[in-house]
């Protein structure tokens, strides 16, 4: 395998690097001043940032010209989403950029498409994936958001719980059912709902981690039949498609590696018991073990992208790990700083006795909420089964199951 870049590829990996680099403000803290708990400045700078760098097609850089990318393939979209993980920042547009937006590309009509992608691309409009609701998380075929068919449109009533939303979104990518079916999922719909659709509501949840999560209510909100994505009935298997997009990338270990780099730093620059810590053999030990888990994660992420960029040749894609791993090593890397630092590194930002700008109690915290893109034990279930090819429980052992836990209560 060639693991070299082209000429071509390191040129655009230096003016991605330099419009970053230049559009970022020079005191940017990455992992303290990201899209967590910002303020009403903040939001608006990221919003500002995100149309910047989507006049200049980086945010979408595989979407073709007219629909507001550049055209390029895999490879080249990994090294853009490498150097944006770099930085440390977030997209307030995350869940459009890497979840509605591929769906719609792929599942969408020319009209939706020429509707709904240049606004993402551009970095004007916000989505919000609103599927998971207080019965239907890891259980997503379990969904009770209703969508029943009214003239034109649809009207859904119902709830969803726990949407990351940095911004009012412009757009919620719902998921909902459209039929009472056996076996469950194959009576699901996705609909694209104007964010603002008189009857859609917001309650701030307060969340430990990312703190901008939501309940949305759904009360009589009416969809026109045209905002349907995909087939009727079959927006399970398009979601579980789309679902690919939002866990895999080369952006996470870029970003754990600049936070190593920094993590270093700190620990070659502070003294205990007259010494500095990197002196430590059990915190070389520990930062060692730190660089080779990301250096795995990279690898495999990039192992991801070389194969979509030869998928025609090598047959179905396989499941891409790097997302997995971003969740392992981002809830075990700040426990082992934490560790390092000892009682400091329980102090916040903003404290003025905090080390290390209090980065890692954030991380720490952050680390906890690692549900997005579903649970370990979840991703887990779908690597035995598309990555290894498992057979599936069927399901009449899983009712078998439910049943003998039901007796033994
Ligand atoms: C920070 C954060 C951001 C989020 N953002 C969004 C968003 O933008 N949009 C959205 O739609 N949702 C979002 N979610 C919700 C997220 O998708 C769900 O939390 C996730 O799918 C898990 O569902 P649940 O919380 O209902 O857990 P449950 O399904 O209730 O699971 C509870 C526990 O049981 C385990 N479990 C469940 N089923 C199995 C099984 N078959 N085998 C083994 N173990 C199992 C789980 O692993 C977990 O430990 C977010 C969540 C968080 C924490």
């Amino acid at each position: 395998m060639e693991f070299g870049f082209t000429e071509e590829q390191e040129k655009l990996r230096k003016d991605v690097r330099d419009f970053f680099m230049n559009e970022m403000p020079e005191d940017f803290e990455p992992g303290v001043e990201t899209m967590f708990s910002l303020t009403k400045e903040q939001t608006e700078f990221w919003m500002t940032f995100q149309k910047k760098t989507g006049e200049k097609g980086y945010l979408t850089p595989g979407w073709s010209e007219e629909t507001g990318g550049l055209g390029l393939g895999p490879i080249e979209q990994g090294i853009v989403e490498e150097e944006w993980g770099r930085t440390g920042g977030r997209w307030p547009n995350f869940s459009g950029l890497h979840i509605a937006g591929p769906a719609v590309q792929v599942f969408g009509t020319e009209e939706q498409k020429k509707k709904f992608l240049p606004g993402i691309a551009k970095g004007e409009a916000v989505w919000n994936q609103a599927f998971t609701e207080p019965e239907a998380g890891s259980d997503e075929a379990n969904q009770q958001l209703r969508a029943v068919e009214d003239g034109d449109n649809y009207v859904l009533n119902g709830q969803k719980t726990f949407i990351t939303t940095y911004v009012k979104p412009d757009y919620l990518y719902t998921l909902a059912r459209t039929a009472d079916t056996e076996p469950k999922h194959r009576g699901i719909s996705l609909f694209l709902v104007p964010g603002d659709a008189p009857g859609v509501s917001y309650r701030a949840l307060g969340s430990m981690g990312f703190g901008t999560q939501v309940d949305i209510f759904y009360d009589n909100v009416k969809v026109p039949k045209e905002n349907l994505l995909g087939e009727l009935n079959r927006g399970f298997y398009h979601a579980m498609s789309a679902f690919e997009f939002e866990r895999s990338g080369t952006g996470g270990p870029a970003s754990a590696k600049r936070s190593l780099e920094e993590f270093v730093e700190f620990c070659k620059e502070t003294m205990r018991n007259g010494k500095p810590l990197m002196e430590d053999p059990e915190v070389r030990r520990s930062v060692a073990q730190m660089a080779i888990d990301i250096e795995v994660q990279r690898l495999i992420a990039w192992h991801a992208v070389w194969w979509f960029s030869e998928r025609e040749k090598l047959g179905p894609k396989p499941y891409d790990l790097s997302g997995f791993f971003t969740k392992i090593f981002s809830t075990q890397h700040p426990e082992t700083m934490m560790n390092i630092m000892g009682l400091y590194g329980q102090l916040r930002t903003g404290s003025k006795w905090a080390k290390f700008a209090g980065k890692v109690e954030r991380r720490w915290q952050i680390a906890r909420s690692v549900h997005p893109a579903g649970t370990l034990e979840v991703n887990k279930i779908v690597l035995a089964g598309r990555g290894l090819g498992l057979p599936r429980v069927p399901a009449k052992f899983n009712k078998q199951i439910a049943k003998a836990l039901g007796e033994k209560k």
